[in-house]
């Protein structure tokens, strides 16, 4: 019998998720291999956003599960979840958009996320301190909100932990060699039989893991860029509202008693490599902030406080993995949206591992081979990644 019956590669939001669903539905000797700490990967860097208001039934599915999942957990825990309940308006700048949106208001509420389409009138109301004639109206969540990242990772960890599951820091895998019944694991602190393993590598990670195997993982690093800026402007009120302008790809939320604002730059390319791509884009910064400004006048002139690049996890159609690429070798990736979903993503992982299939999900949106057969279409709302 091998020593375990899964090993996870990668200790972040999705990998410690899926050790604690699985641990909970009765899994014993559960091992996470994690080369930094705990968190210190894609989800640690990220601004934390929980959204439920997705652009295909897989993400408003996984917007849904994933925020309840947060609240249920800290009440398991006896902590507080970190989640920050502001809702979130996601913005739409044309009547192209403001139709796609539309439609995706039937399809949220159809799934039981409550979702209203706006006019620029009542968001003029609602929103006094945003420029609304540039804009075509917005869809709006009340229950939308956003973690702290660390405080999520300390939960999530601390809760698989309490279940039995390993959690091996400082551990890197480096080589995984099937055998006639599951794998060897080879790592710097030594080698692991397991009966499964689960590729959950992120975005500096995944693709790689796929590798030492042959498969390819069509999951990429990209940077992502965070601004934050230590106070806000008079107008806006402390716990003011998200807000996604998606056609120019940012997105805001309070920081302490200041503004966040994230956003990636449309020609940002992958980066095969396996640094943490760091090198904040100044020029890109300064070519964007103009947008914003003219969106939130209040905006001008605030100095920046701090900022902070990551490797964001995408794939081509933003939308996620959760498939098994091998006998007994598993794919779970974010699609760069590893925190709105990582707690549903590994309930269902874990649902194929344990059950060897995974319900209430289009196979079309979760399938590793819908890329291969050219069957991926992209989700409606995302960030601007690479191509
Ligand atoms: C700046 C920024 C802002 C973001 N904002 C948001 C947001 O607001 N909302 C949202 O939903 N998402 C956001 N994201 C994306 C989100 O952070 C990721 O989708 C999510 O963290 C992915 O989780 P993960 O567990 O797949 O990857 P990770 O957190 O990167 O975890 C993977 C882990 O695998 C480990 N690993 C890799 N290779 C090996 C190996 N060989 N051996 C052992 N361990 C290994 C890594 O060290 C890492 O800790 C943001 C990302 C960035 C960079």
């Amino acid at each position: 019998m091998a020593a375990y019956e899964l090993v996870i590669v990668g200790g972040g939001n999705l990998g410690l998720w899926t050790a604690y669903h699985l641990a909970k539905r009765g899994m014993r000797r559960i091992l996470v291999c994690e080369r930094y700490w705990a968190g210190y990967g894609a989800t640690m860097r990220s601004a934390g956003i929980v959204r439920q208001q997705g652009g295909s039934e897989t993400a408003v599915k996984l917007g849904k599960w994933s925020r309840e999942l947060y609240l249920e957990l800290a009440n398991e825990l006896g902590v507080d979840s970190g989640f920050r309940e502001v809702g979130y308006y996601v913005v739409a700048s044309s009547a192209m958009e403001k139709a796609v949106f539309q439609r995706l208001v039937e399809l949220r509420r159809a799934h039981g996320v409550a979702n209203e389409w706006l006019e620029p009138d009542e968001l003029k109301r609602r929103l006094p301190y945003v420029d609304w004639d540039r804009f075509a109206g917005a869809t709006f969540t009340p229950n939308d909100g956003f973690v702290e990242p660390a405080i999520i990772a300390r939960n999530i960890a601390m809760a698989a932990r309490a279940r039995g599951v390993e959690l091996l820091e400082r551990c890197e895998v480096r080589a995984i060699e099937p055998r006639d019944s599951g794998y060897a694991v080879v790592t710097d602190r030594g080698t692991f039989e397991a009966e499964r393993v689960l590729n959950a590598g992120g975005p500096r990670g995944a693709r790689q893991i796929g590798a030492l195997l042959g498969i390819d993982i069509p999951v990429a690093a990209s940077r992502h860029m965070v601004m934050s800026f230590p106070t806000r402007p008079e107008s806006m009120p402390p716990d003011f509202p998200m807000m996604f302008v998606l056609s120019s790809g940012y997105y805001l939320r309070p920081d302490e008693q200041g503004v966040l604002i994230g956003f990636s730059n449309p020609l940002e390319q992958a980066d095969p490599s396996d640094r943490f791509l760091l090198e904040f884009d100044w020029d890109y910064y300064q070519s964007i902030k103009s947008d914003w400004e003219s969106a939130i006048p209040g905006l001008q002139g605030l100095r920046p406080g701090r900022a902070w690049t990551g490797s964001i996890d995408y794939t081509p159609d933003q939308l996620p993995i959760i498939d098994e690429a091998r006998f007994g070798f598993y794919v779970l990736a974010a699609g760069g949206h590893g925190i709105m979903w990582g707690p549903a993503l590994g309930l269902k992982m874990a649902e194929l591992i344990v059950d060897e299939r995974v319900v209430d999900l289009p196979a079309d949106e979760i399938r590793l081979s819908r890329f291969a057969e050219g069957r991926a279409a992209a989700d409606a709302i995302h960030l601007p990644f690479p191509q």
